[in-house]
């Protein structure tokens, strides 16, 4: 047992850099090619073992040529994966909380050490400006760096009880946890699963989006620069029936989803089927709401963070803005100007604000919603067509920032999530009408009030049914503070320290300090 401990120590001084945050790591480089593999499994990048599989051909957004081919996780890939990360749990809940924060904060350090790297390969995945991707990465530094942080209070709970009797609540780990993303931020998806997930001591296998395959695969040449143990977070590529595989695989304990409402369904009946929890994110149509006395340029610039980020590819998007009658014209024009003088343009260029569309199909999917829009008789004040670039960029799906006028609650295009950039301009004339049609959707993931009265943002913040409501600002989400859905949006929380509930059971010993009390039950 001593010797147990010791070596513990011994292990933990050898791989404890000098300060507790240390700001520097000397990474082993990180991959920054295309050629795969593309799966990681045992601290390497490998095949899938069924060489006949299907390969995925990704796209790239910017192009739409191809940038890498990635072979599907069959039913023996997904399972030696998480037969692996079950192998690995053993030593990793062994360590001790310290121990598993301090890796994380190595890997915050990595990230900001290849922060170059990862963010073209992020861009090059997405298709997202690079100025938008950079923040991106750097959030996956400082989620690291949060939960490492926090990792030593992780701690349990003392229950003092009658006669001296107590009670002790620990928190052990779930086990194998599986993550399934979608493709509008892979990296900080996944991190927001990996990093509360592992400092819980729990293992990982995840699978991103088969449309953004390539910043999973960094994130584990991250863990392992880091030194987070082989096993621990592990990779397999593939699409929805490889998602199924790994909900269903009997040895994964939990699986966090992002994705959308469909889909989360389908994980939520399949993780039933075990008894597995899951913590669902998925999609929004979340209201913006402009009030008389708000500061109308703070208004605009909020609307233009809440529909044109990542190309309007934004589960917590506000894309129902209700402005109130008195100011309509004003703010209206306001926007509209801010909208024209976005740039379209190579998502490598520093001014570019409007990248390319994840792909052809779901560009085209956009456009069908501006259309039914035109149907039912919108009227679209600014963009609203395909714009097309020139050289290599010709091939990518670049749409105009929209913003439609006129368009009323019953709408196609202002009852469904569209997930592109497009602004739906409602109209309303009190604050009690307009709460009622806020909520007046299945979704419920994020929102926003503006006002200068207090009063008024906390009452409407209060009345909103959704997740996070943002008062004066939007889609801001730091780590420190609970992110997730109310209603069709999801279930359970990210971020915050809301989040070690998802990733701990907790056990409790009751430990009674006199006899046993069972009243008649026992007679002498
Ligand atoms: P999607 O539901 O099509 O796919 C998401 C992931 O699920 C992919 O990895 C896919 O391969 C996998 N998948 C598909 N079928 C599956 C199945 N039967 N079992 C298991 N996995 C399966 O979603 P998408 O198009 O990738 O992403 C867009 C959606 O994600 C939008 O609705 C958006 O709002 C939502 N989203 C939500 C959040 C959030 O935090 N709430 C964040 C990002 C995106």
């Amino acid at each position: 047992m001593h010797l147990e401990v010791s070596l513990r120590v011994l292990r933990c001084l050898l791989r404890a850099p000098p300060t507790a945050t240390p700001s520097h790591v000397t990474s082993r480089s990180l991959t920054t090619t295309f050629t795969g593999p593309w799966n990681y499994v045992r601290g390497q990048r490998c095949n899938p073992a069924t060489v006949d599989g299907r390969v995925i051909k990704v796209l790239e957004p910017a192009t739409g040529g191809v940038l890498c081919e990635v072979p599907t996780s069959d039913a023996a890939a997904v399972d030696d994966a998480v037969t692996c990360a079950h192998a690995a749990l053993p030593a990793w809940r062994q360590l001790s909380l310290r121990e598993r924060g301090r890796l994380l904060m190595r890997a915050a350090a990595v990230i900001r050490e290849n922060l170059h790297d990862i963010v073209n390969l992020e861009v090059r995945d997405t298709g997202k400006p690079i100025w938008e991707a950079r923040l991106d990465i750097e959030s996956c530094a400082d989620a690291f760096e949060f939960y490492g942080g926090i990792a030593p209070s992780v701690a349990g709970q003392h229950v003092p009880l009658a006669n001296g009797s107590f009670a002790l609540v620990v928190r052990e780990p779930l086990g194998v946890v599986a993550g399934i993303g979608a493709w509008n931020f892979p990296m900080q998806t996944a991190v927001w699963k990996v990093a509360p997930a592992l400092v819980c001591g729990n293992t990982f296998v995840y699978k991103p989006s088969q449309f953004t395959p390539v910043t999973a695969v960094t994130l584990a040449e991250v863990l392992r620069d880091a030194g987070v143990p082989d096993g621990v977070y592990n990779v397999v590529q593939g699409e929805g029936e490889t998602g199924g595989l790994l909900a269903r695989h009997p040895l994964v304990a939990k699986v966090s989803f992002t994705g959308s409402v469909p889909t989360g369904v389908q994980v939520m009946r399949d993780a039933a089927a075990g008894v597995k929890a899951v913590t669902l994110e998925l999609g929004g149509k979340g209201p913006l709401i402009v009030f008389p006395d708000a500061c109308l340029v703070n208004a605009v610039k909020a609307a233009l963070m809440a529909n044109f980020l990542s190309q309007g590819q934004v589960c917590s998007n506000g894309t129902r803005v209700f402005v109130h009658r008195s100011i309509l014209g004003e703010f209206t024009d306001k926007l509209v100007t801010a909208t024209r003088k976005l740039k379209i343009g190579n998502p490598f260029d520093d001014d570019t604000t409007v990248g390319a569309t994840i792909h052809e199909e779901h560009a085209r999917k956009v456009l069908s919603y501006i259309d039914s829009a035109k149907r039912e008789g919108c009227r679209v004040l600014c963009g609203g067509e395909r714009e097309l670039l020139t050289g290599p960029l010709a091939g990518g799906w670049y749409l105009q920032p929209t913003v439609l006028a006129d368009c009323t609650d019953s709408m196609k295009v202002v009852q469904e999530e569209v997930f592109g950039s497009v602004v739906a301009l409602l109209v309303f004339d009190d604050e009690e009408e307009v709460v009622a049609r806020a909520n007046n959707t299945d979704y419920g993931l994020a929102g926003a009030v503006f006002t200068k009265d207090l009063q008024r943002g906390h009452r409407v913040s209060a009345a909103l049914q959704c997740g996070t409501v943002w008062v004066n600002t939007y889609n801001l989400y730091p780590t420190e503070v609970p992110f997730g859905g109310y209603k069709h949006s999801g279930v359970g929380r990210e971020c915050g320290t809301a989040v070690i509930d998802a990733y701990t059971h907790t056990k409790t010993t009751y430990v009674e300090m006199g006899d046993v009390d069972c009243g008649p039950l026992y007679q002498d």
